[in-house]
């Protein structure tokens, strides 16, 4: 069942809805079986109470109808007797053919019948002929009248006092016939009867609303609150009694149906349940067959039957009624059950899903605390890896500055002679013109001395000058990218190679497209690329007819280009693929190292920028540098 639960509520089945395990189905099918017997309980232990409750009654009124009855029919017991202590009925049955006597004792059983509220009182001879009666007035008077065939009368006759229920033939009014014999002096002279109503007792078992009846020995129905259960029979007679009852004439005419009450076994105390059919029922009313419970007490003496019948309707009712509460404080229960289940079973889900997110949690915070460490190795890794890179390109930096350094040296190496030269020329005139100036002193020539000054300051100046240029261009720079002004750096580059232009006469030109442009470098290096290449050039055109260097200048979006293009003989293609190799060299030993063009293709690419080797147009070789446009203002060197 557990198992099946977690599938269901995994999610819904292949079908879309949830499937009963068989386990399910027959704990479900035990539980209806289980509500269904104690409903089944309810139902018989309601009818029970209320069946039981209705035997009590019913007893209880059973016995105070049977005592009401005795009581009244006791109470005309002793009448007949009393008969014979009048002399004149006695005298009577004596000399019955005395009109007189007849006269005085008619007018007697009038007044006792008055008196006693009976139907009728007459005094039979011994051979059943009435001699008298209180009804002698009215027309159908008894007197005169056989009524030897009346059992009671016969059973007087044979001195056994008679009590008998029957249907007057006379006037076809039942009643209860009481009849005692009459003695004078221990000899009997005849028969007292009196016939008594008992029907009246009916109308109160009517108001009652109770169904009564009272049966005689034969099961014949006399009286009943059930006006169509009258003169019916509680099973079929049998034919030797209808004989003798058509004989008697107790019932005169009526057919003595059965009633046709289908009975049950009898209970510990006689009491049984019965099945009362339709057209038994009560004023014709319709419906089924009704089950009611039969209560008997039997009035010995006179062989009678109290039969008393309680309605079994009530208690099937509250049985219904039970089964239908029990069913519904079971089917509540199961809800509950069912209510406090899904609850429990929630609960129970929530605390697992806590559980499993606090698990997931811890697990998390290891996993979290195992990558934070494993993380923290790798940063240490990463940071000693870092600070060994670091290092290398210090030393890398280092080596590097170190060699742009040296390919500068090699750059002054290789200008040395030039400038030497430069220098020793200014020299030797200094030295003639300060001869010449003690000389012009000596001979007060002041105005020439002072002349011949002026120019030795000049000269002084130009040597100064050069030297600068010189130092600037060796000075060590590790400076970093600023906006340099290209014509400045054009032309610091220029002063360096100017006079060994000039001594090898070559054409410079210069195209300024861009005049005000700055690239983003460092000035010092720049130089140090441009007099590379012009000393190039011009080692190129060392053996040309046509001498010329041509430097452009031209920006184009946020690069800007500048062109150095000699009238040389250029390169060939082979030389091309090795010109920014190191050591690359076609110039003789001594005079190149083939680091030129290494070291500034490096420099350029350190400020972002590109140096390439491109035909010129007229032949000869051209390099273009092309460097970052510098926005910001110019830095200052
Ligand atoms: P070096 O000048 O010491 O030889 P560089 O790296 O400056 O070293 O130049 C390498 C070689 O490139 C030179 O030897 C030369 O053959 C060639 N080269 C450089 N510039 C030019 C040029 N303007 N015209 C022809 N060849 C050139």
């Amino acid at each position: 069942m557990q198992s099946s639960t977690q599938h269901t509520n995994a999610g819904p089945s292949r079908h879309g809805r949830a499937r009963w395990s068989r386990g399910q189905v027959l704990a479900w099918g035990g539980v209806l079986l289980f509500c269904l017997a104690l409903a089944s309980l309810a139902y018989y232990w309601a009818g029970k109470i209320t069946t039981d409750r209705l035997r009590v009654s019913g007893a209880q009124r059973l016995n105070a109808y049977a005592a009401s009855l005795e009581n009244l029919l006791d109470k005309y017991d002793f009448l007949p007797r009393t008969l014979e202590l009048n002399k004149d009925v006695i005298a009577l049955l004596k000399q019955p053919d005395d009109p007189a006597l007849r006269a005085a004792v008619n007018v007697y059983l009038e007044r006792v019948n008055q008196q006693a509220r009976s139907t009728t009182i007459y005094v039979v001879n011994l051979k059943g002929i009435t001699q008298a009666s209180s009804n002698w007035r009215e027309k159908d008077s008894f007197v005169g009248d056989n009524v030897s065939f009346r059992p009671y009368v016969r059973d007087a006759l044979q001195r056994t006092p008679g009590g008998f229920y029957g249907v007057g033939t006379t006037r076809l009014e039942p009643g209860y016939f009481f009849a005692h014999g009459i003695y004078h002096d221990g000899q009997m002279l005849g028969v007292a009867t009196v016939k008594v109503n008992i029907e009246k007792l009916e109308k109160t078992w009517v108001q009652g609303g109770d169904k009564v009846m009272l049966s005689d020995e034969h099961g014949v129905v006399f009286l009943s609150s059930v006006p169509s259960w009258k003169y019916r029979t509680l099973a079929p007679l049998s034919a030797d009694v209808r004989h003798r009852l058509e004989k008697t004439r107790q019932y005169f005419s009526h057919p003595l149906e059965p009633l046709g009450f289908a009975y049950q076994p009898e209970m510990d105390d006689g009491t049984r349940k019965v099945q009362v059919p339709e057209q038994a029922q009560i004023n014709g009313k319709e419906g089924r067959a009704s089950g009611m419970l039969m209560q008997r007490r039997s009035l010995a003496p006179r062989n009678w039957e109290f039969i008393y019948l309680s309605d079994l309707s009530q208690a099937r009712s509250n049985a219904q009624a039970a089964f239908i509460f029990s069913c519904v404080a079971e089917g509540f229960l199961v809800m509950l059950f069912l209510y406090v289940r899904q609850r429990l079973r929630a609960t129970r889900q929530r605390r697992k899903a806590r559980e499993d997110l606090q698990h997931a949690y811890d697990n998390l915070e290891i996993m979290v605390a195992e990558r934070t460490y494993s993380l923290r190795q790798m940063t240490q890794n990463l940071s000693e890896e870092i600070a060994v890179r670091r290092q290398a390109e210090q030393k890398l930096q280092v080596t590097q500055n170190e060699l742009f350094q040296a390919g500068k040296m090699a750059v002054l190496g290789q200008m040395s002679a030039g400038i030497t030269h430069e220098l020793n020329q200014p020299l030797t005139a200094l030295r003639t013109m300060s001869d010449n100036a003690v000389v012009l002193l000596e001979r007060g020539r002041l105005e020439v001395v002072k002349s011949n000054l002026v120019t030795i300051s000049q000269i002084v100046g130009r040597m100064g000058t050069i030297t600068g240029q010189l130092k600037v261009f060796a000075r060590k720079s590790t400076a970093p990218p600023s906006a340099v002004a290209l014509q400045t750096a054009i032309a610091n580059a220029l002063f360096l190679v100017e006079r060994r232009m000039d001594l090898e006469r070559v054409d410079f030109r210069l195209h300024m497209r861009s005049p005000g442009a700055n690239a983003l470098c460092d000035s010092n290096r720049l130089e140090q690329v441009l007099v590379n290449l012009f000393n190039n050039a011009l080692d190129a055109m060392a053996d040309s007819e046509l001498r010329q260097l041509t430097v452009s200048v031209d920006s184009a979006g946020a690069r800007v280009l500048i062109r150095v293009a000699d009238s040389g003989p250029g390169m060939t293609e082979e030389m091309r693929s090795h010109l920014f190799e190191p050591f690359f060299t076609t110039k003789p030993q001594g005079q190149g190292l083939g680091l030129g063009l290494a070291i500034s293709e490096q420099i350029v690419r350190e400020f972002g920028g590109i140096l390439r080797a491109e035909s010129a147009p007229g032949g000869g070789a051209q390099f273009a540098i092309e460097l970052k446009v510098a926005e910001q203002e110019l830095g200052h060197d």
